[in-house]
């Protein structure tokens, strides 16, 4: 177990600033958008005009699916709701849809902005990680 919690506080230390800030990148020649953050730009194959970018905490809603049975670790979040959201740049990302008061009211294409959340749970051994989650703006 102390491997794994390595290895996973490893990948939280890597993955920081996509995950607690949204940075990925923007190619100043194709006016492409990345995230999370890529070493080469995907359209251009080449890392020479890129840019850290950090992308607006506002989208739209796309998709959304509620969970009635969470996976381990988000078990402490269930049910709850699962979407796909565009960044304004274009970007999609898949997060829960939290505060989620009536389902009635949720809309194809509504404004969503991102929050800054617990994203699950480790165990027992008080390791969390945090990230991004949607909430509609009605
Ligand atoms: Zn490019």
């Amino acid at each position: 177990m102390i491997i794994m919690t390595r290895k996973l506080v490893a990948e939280n230390w890597r993955l920081e600033k996509a995950r607690y800030a949204l940075v990925g990148n923007f190619c100043k020649k194709c006016l492409g958008y990345h995230f999370p953050k890529k070493q080469l730009c995907l359209r251009c194959k080449t890392s020479e005009h890129l840019e850290e970018y950090k992308f607006k905490h506002e989208g739209k809603l796309l998709e959304w699916t509620k969970i009635y049975d969470p996976a381990k670790g988000f078990d402490f979040a269930g049910p709850y709701y699962y979407c796909i959201v565009e960044l304004e740049e274009g970007i999609k990302i898949t997060t829960q849809l939290k505060y989620v008061t009536d389902e009635g009211r949720l809309k194809y294409g509504m404004k969503v902005k991102l929050v800054f959340r617990r994203l699950f749970s480790h165990g027992n051994e008080g390791l969390n990680t945090y990230g991004f989650k949607a909430v509609p703006v009605y």
